[in-house]
Protein backbone atom coordinates (compact mmCIF):
# COMPACT_ATOMS: atom_id res chain seq x y z
CA UNK A 1 0.00 0.00 0.00
CA UNK A 2 2.15 3.20 -1.49
CA UNK A 3 1.69 6.03 1.28
CA UNK A 4 0.57 9.41 -0.76
CA UNK A 5 -0.01 12.36 0.78
CA UNK A 6 -2.28 15.18 0.37
CA UNK A 7 -0.28 18.85 0.81
CA UNK A 8 -3.23 19.99 3.57
CA UNK A 9 -2.33 23.50 4.31
CA UNK A 10 -6.10 24.73 2.80
CA UNK A 11 -7.97 23.55 -0.02
CA UNK A 12 -10.41 20.28 -0.48
CA UNK A 13 -7.66 18.02 1.26
CA UNK A 14 -9.96 15.95 3.03
CA UNK A 15 -11.74 14.82 -0.50
CA UNK A 16 -8.08 13.83 -1.88
CA UNK A 17 -7.36 11.61 0.97
CA UNK A 18 -11.25 10.21 0.55
CA UNK A 19 -10.16 9.16 -3.11
CA UNK A 20 -7.30 8.18 -2.64
CA UNK A 21 -8.16 6.22 0.71
CA UNK A 22 -10.63 4.57 -1.61
CA UNK A 23 -8.03 3.70 -4.19
CA UNK A 24 -6.05 1.51 -1.72
CA UNK A 25 -3.58 4.10 -0.37
CA UNK A 26 -2.06 5.02 2.70
CA UNK A 27 -3.40 8.47 2.42
CA UNK A 28 -1.69 11.03 4.73
CA UNK A 29 -1.97 15.23 5.28
CA UNK A 30 0.93 16.95 4.69
CA UNK A 31 2.21 19.74 6.55
CA UNK A 32 5.57 19.70 7.30
CA UNK A 33 8.79 18.78 5.79
CA UNK A 34 8.94 15.47 7.59
CA UNK A 35 5.66 14.44 6.77
CA UNK A 36 6.84 14.90 3.00
CA UNK A 37 10.04 13.05 3.28
CA UNK A 38 7.66 10.05 4.32
CA UNK A 39 5.70 10.05 1.30
CA UNK A 40 6.02 8.09 -2.32
CA UNK A 41 3.75 10.55 -4.21
CA UNK A 42 1.62 13.50 -3.35
CA UNK A 43 -1.63 15.25 -4.18
CA UNK A 44 -2.30 19.28 -4.27
CA UNK A 45 -5.96 20.46 -3.84
CA UNK A 46 -7.75 22.64 -4.83
CA UNK A 47 -8.94 25.79 -2.97
CA UNK A 48 -7.01 29.18 -3.27
CA UNK A 49 -3.45 28.57 -4.98
CA UNK A 50 -1.77 32.36 -3.40
CA UNK A 51 -2.79 31.38 0.10
CA UNK A 52 -1.41 27.92 -0.51
CA UNK A 53 1.89 29.19 -1.95
CA UNK A 54 2.35 31.61 1.54
CA UNK A 55 1.22 28.90 3.96
CA UNK A 56 3.97 26.80 2.37
CA UNK A 57 6.45 29.69 2.46
CA UNK A 58 5.56 29.99 6.52
CA UNK A 59 5.66 26.83 6.49
CA UNK A 60 9.22 25.98 5.58
CA UNK A 61 7.63 23.85 2.83
CA UNK A 62 8.23 25.25 -0.81
CA UNK A 63 11.81 24.29 -0.70
CA UNK A 64 11.22 21.08 0.25
CA UNK A 65 8.39 20.72 -2.47
CA UNK A 66 10.59 22.22 -5.24
CA UNK A 67 13.68 19.45 -4.63
CA UNK A 68 11.37 16.44 -4.38
CA UNK A 69 10.22 17.91 -7.41
CA UNK A 70 13.41 17.95 -8.93
CA UNK A 71 13.89 14.57 -7.04
CA UNK A 72 10.85 13.14 -9.82
CA UNK A 73 8.26 12.29 -7.00
CA UNK A 74 4.79 11.85 -8.75
CA UNK A 75 2.45 14.90 -8.07
CA UNK A 76 -0.69 15.48 -9.31
CA UNK A 77 -2.75 18.73 -8.71
CA UNK A 78 -5.89 19.84 -9.24
CA UNK A 79 -7.26 23.56 -10.02
CA UNK A 80 -5.18 25.46 -7.75
CA UNK A 81 -2.64 22.51 -7.39
CA UNK A 82 -2.43 23.03 -11.23
CA UNK A 83 -1.29 26.77 -10.40
CA UNK A 84 1.33 25.16 -7.98
CA UNK A 85 2.79 22.92 -10.18
CA UNK A 86 3.22 25.46 -13.21
CA UNK A 87 6.30 27.38 -13.87
CA UNK A 88 4.54 30.65 -14.95
CA UNK A 89 1.41 32.01 -13.17
CA UNK A 90 0.64 34.74 -15.67
CA UNK A 91 -1.99 36.85 -13.40
CA UNK A 92 -1.00 35.59 -10.00
CA UNK A 93 -1.44 38.28 -7.23
CA UNK A 94 1.46 40.63 -6.62
CA UNK A 95 4.41 37.97 -5.06
CA UNK A 96 2.54 35.05 -5.96
CA UNK A 97 5.04 32.20 -6.51
CA UNK A 98 4.58 28.46 -7.28
CA UNK A 99 6.64 25.43 -6.98
CA UNK A 100 6.97 24.57 -10.25
CA UNK A 101 7.82 21.73 -12.34
CA UNK A 102 5.53 21.60 -15.69
CA UNK A 103 6.67 23.54 -18.56
CA UNK A 104 3.35 25.51 -18.43
CA UNK A 105 2.34 28.65 -18.46
CA UNK A 106 -1.52 28.68 -16.46
CA UNK A 107 -4.21 32.03 -16.61
CA UNK A 108 -5.99 31.92 -13.11
CA UNK A 109 -9.55 32.17 -13.14
CA UNK A 110 -9.99 32.19 -16.80
CA UNK A 111 -13.49 31.10 -17.30
CA UNK A 112 -14.77 34.80 -16.50
CA UNK A 113 -17.64 35.51 -13.53
CA UNK A 114 -21.08 34.30 -15.43
CA UNK A 115 -19.60 30.76 -15.88
CA UNK A 116 -17.36 30.75 -12.78
CA UNK A 117 -18.09 27.05 -12.09
CA UNK A 118 -19.34 24.49 -14.90
CA UNK A 119 -19.61 20.87 -15.28
CA UNK A 120 -18.44 19.19 -18.70
CA UNK A 121 -18.37 15.67 -20.13
CA UNK A 122 -14.34 15.62 -21.29
CA UNK A 123 -12.41 13.01 -23.32
CA UNK A 124 -9.14 12.14 -22.10
CA UNK A 125 -6.27 10.73 -23.67
CA UNK A 126 -5.87 7.18 -22.43
CA UNK A 127 -8.98 6.89 -20.98
CA UNK A 128 -11.68 5.03 -22.77
CA UNK A 129 -14.52 6.69 -21.38
CA UNK A 130 -14.89 10.76 -21.20
CA UNK A 131 -14.33 12.42 -17.84
CA UNK A 132 -17.01 14.14 -16.18
CA UNK A 133 -15.18 17.66 -14.91
CA UNK A 134 -15.92 19.91 -12.64
CA UNK A 135 -14.49 23.12 -13.29
CA UNK A 136 -14.52 25.71 -10.26
CA UNK A 137 -12.98 29.02 -10.89
CA UNK A 138 -10.63 27.08 -12.71
CA UNK A 139 -7.42 28.00 -14.60
CA UNK A 140 -6.75 27.57 -17.70
CA UNK A 141 -3.22 26.48 -19.77
CA UNK A 142 -2.52 29.41 -22.06
CA UNK A 143 1.01 27.30 -22.98
CA UNK A 144 2.69 24.48 -23.11
CA UNK A 145 6.50 23.79 -23.53
CA UNK A 146 7.74 21.02 -25.86
CA UNK A 147 7.62 17.91 -23.24
CA UNK A 148 4.62 18.59 -21.85
CA UNK A 149 1.76 15.87 -22.80
CA UNK A 150 -1.67 17.99 -23.59
CA UNK A 151 -4.47 15.21 -21.94
CA UNK A 152 -7.47 17.21 -22.32
CA UNK A 153 -8.82 19.98 -23.85
CA UNK A 154 -11.98 21.92 -24.00
CA UNK A 155 -13.72 22.29 -27.33
CA UNK A 156 -12.93 25.63 -27.82
CA UNK A 157 -9.06 24.60 -27.38
CA UNK A 158 -8.64 25.37 -24.15
CA UNK A 159 -5.72 22.98 -22.50
CA UNK A 160 -7.06 21.96 -19.09
CA UNK A 161 -5.02 18.87 -18.46
CA UNK A 162 -1.61 18.06 -18.79
CA UNK A 163 1.11 15.56 -17.77
CA UNK A 164 5.16 15.88 -18.14
CA UNK A 165 7.04 13.42 -16.46
CA UNK A 166 6.01 12.18 -12.97
CA UNK A 167 3.60 15.14 -12.85
CA UNK A 168 -0.24 15.32 -13.73
CA UNK A 169 -2.71 18.29 -13.48
CA UNK A 170 -6.17 18.74 -14.04
CA UNK A 171 -7.54 22.36 -14.17
CA UNK A 172 -10.70 20.41 -13.09
CA UNK A 173 -11.91 18.60 -9.79
CA UNK A 174 -12.25 14.60 -10.31
CA UNK A 175 -11.97 14.40 -6.30
CA UNK A 176 -15.38 16.73 -6.30
CA UNK A 177 -17.14 14.51 -9.59
CA UNK A 178 -16.00 10.87 -7.92
CA UNK A 179 -13.86 10.30 -11.07
CA UNK A 180 -11.19 8.09 -10.03
CA UNK A 181 -8.69 7.96 -13.14
CA UNK A 182 -6.75 10.74 -12.47
CA UNK A 183 -6.16 9.77 -8.67
CA UNK A 184 -5.62 6.12 -9.92
CA UNK A 185 -2.34 6.95 -12.44
CA UNK A 186 -0.99 8.88 -9.75
CA UNK A 187 -1.05 5.80 -7.75
CA UNK A 188 0.14 4.14 -11.22
CA UNK A 189 3.16 6.72 -11.24
CA UNK A 190 4.66 5.94 -7.56
CA UNK A 191 4.06 2.22 -8.08
CA UNK A 192 6.53 2.52 -11.54
CA UNK A 193 8.86 4.41 -9.68
CA UNK A 194 9.35 2.32 -6.92
CA UNK A 195 10.12 -0.19 -9.32
CA UNK A 196 12.61 1.96 -11.24
CA UNK A 197 13.74 2.97 -7.68
CA UNK A 198 14.55 -0.80 -6.56
CA UNK A 199 16.29 -2.02 -10.07
CA UNK A 200 18.71 0.76 -10.08
CA UNK A 201 19.55 0.23 -6.23
CA UNK A 202 19.90 -3.48 -6.84
N1 LIG B 1 -9.13 30.30 -8.52
C1 LIG B 1 -8.33 29.50 -7.65
C2 LIG B 1 -6.88 29.95 -7.64
O1 LIG B 1 -6.52 30.85 -8.31
C3 LIG B 1 -8.41 28.04 -7.99
C4 LIG B 1 -9.81 27.52 -7.77
C5 LIG B 1 -9.86 26.08 -7.38
O2 LIG B 1 -8.88 25.47 -6.98
N2 LIG B 1 -11.05 25.55 -7.42
O3 LIG B 1 -6.09 29.36 -6.95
Amino acid sequence: MPRVGVLALQGDVREHIRMLTRLGADAVPVRRPEELAAVSGLAIPGGESSVIDKLSRIFGMQEPIRRAIADGLPVYGTCAGLILLADRVADGIAGQQSFGGLDITVQRNAFGSQVDSFETELAVAGFDEPVSASFIRAPRVIEVGASVDVLATLPDGDIVAVRQGTLLGTAFHPEVSGETRFHELLLEMVRMRRVTRVTVQA
